[in-house]
């Protein structure tokens, strides 16, 4: 079949693989400048409770501030600190910067109820064997209370390393930190397998919550996430909250708490923490 296509169609199939990885070895050569440089931020996402509307913590997301193309969204370059092992120095800076702009907001709001903040983990962090200890330093570092970290798994970083991964949330639970299972519902595992896995809430994948209308096939698939979740004794959260009617559904299906840019879009710090003051009863 191939050899129909002759010598030209080769060339062209080689043209095109070359210059994707030209761009892909261009891309990692500016990762690894960016992180000598300093260009990446977080932003910061509210996460709200359902019962009280108070805000309860937020996730860090990752910015890269590209000096030429402006800011560059996660989902471009994660997977290549992925695959480079890049994402282990960048997961440290961005735990250790997490937990020490919570620790900021804790002092300069005085916040009597402690915010929670949420990390992305991604499958490399969770073989590093340093982990835990690193862990330990950032949070004897910054002072913040365990129970104020939440680090976000997904169920296919656990599926791949199973004896690992657990030993590494035994551990973490140990500390008291908390453990939240990312983008549920795209993977392939049932929640009554997970559950083995001492993960302490579920954050339901925002293509179910989006697509959730009332009695169609997602609100039935939320609703018998939920109701699973509860009878492990999970909390749920709700990832791309966008209107009302969402969140009154999810409301109604007793869903703790909920992400979406209903409530906000990621923020930058200074804007998160103007959001910290203007929410109800945050002290
Ligand atoms: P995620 O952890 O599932 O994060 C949620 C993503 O959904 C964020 O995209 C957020 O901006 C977006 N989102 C939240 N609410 C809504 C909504 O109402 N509507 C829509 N359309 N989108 C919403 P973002 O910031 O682009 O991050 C994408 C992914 O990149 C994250 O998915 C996570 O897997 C990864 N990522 C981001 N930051 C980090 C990080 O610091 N470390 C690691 N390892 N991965 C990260
Ligand atoms: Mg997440
Ligand atoms: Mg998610
Ligand atoms: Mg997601």
């Amino acid at each position: 079949q191939a050899k129909r296509w002759g010598k030209g169609g080769y060339a062209v199939f080689d043209q095109q693989m070359h210059l994707r990885a030209v761009k892909r070895l261009h891309l990692e050569i500016e990762l690894r400048q960016a992180i000598e440089l300093k260009e990446f931020l977080l932003y910061y996402q509210p996460i709200v409770s359902l019962s009280t509307g108070y805000l309860t913590g937020f996730e860090a997301l990752i910015r890269w501030q590209h000096p030429k193309k402006g800011l560059i969204s996660p989902v471009e370059f994660i997977p290549i600190a992925e695959e480079t092992g890049l994402i282990v120095p960048m997961g440290k800076w961005i735990t250790q910067q997490a937990c020490r702009q919570l620790k900021l907001w804790q002092e300069q709001y005085n916040l009597k109820n402690p915010l929670q903040i949420s990390v992305n983990l991604s499958s490399k962090q969770l073989r590093n064997s340093h982990l835990i200890e690193e862990i330990d330093e950032i949070l004897a570092q910054t002072g913040i209370d365990p129970s104020s970290l939440k680090l976000e798994i997904t169920e296919s970083m656990l599926m791949e390393n199973v004896d690992i991964a657990m030993n590494i949330l035994i551990e973490l639970r140990k500390r008291n930190i908390e453990l939240c299972l990312d983008d549920f519902g795209t993977g392939y595992s049932s929640l009554s397998y997970l559950h083995r896995f001492p993960v302490t809430t579920v954050k339901i994948d925002r293509s179910f919550v989006m697509q959730m209308q009332p009695g169609n096939s997602n609100a039935e698939i939320v609703h018998a996430i939920i109701t699973l979740a509860h009878s492990l004794e999970m909390t749920v959260t709700a990832e791309g909250v966008e209107t009302q009617l969402q969140l009154q559904q999810l409301q109604w299906l007793e869903c703790e708490q909920a992400q979406g840019y209903f409530f906000s879009k990621p923020l930058p710090p200074k804007e998160a923490g103007t959001l910290i003051q203007a929410f109800p009863c945050w002290k």
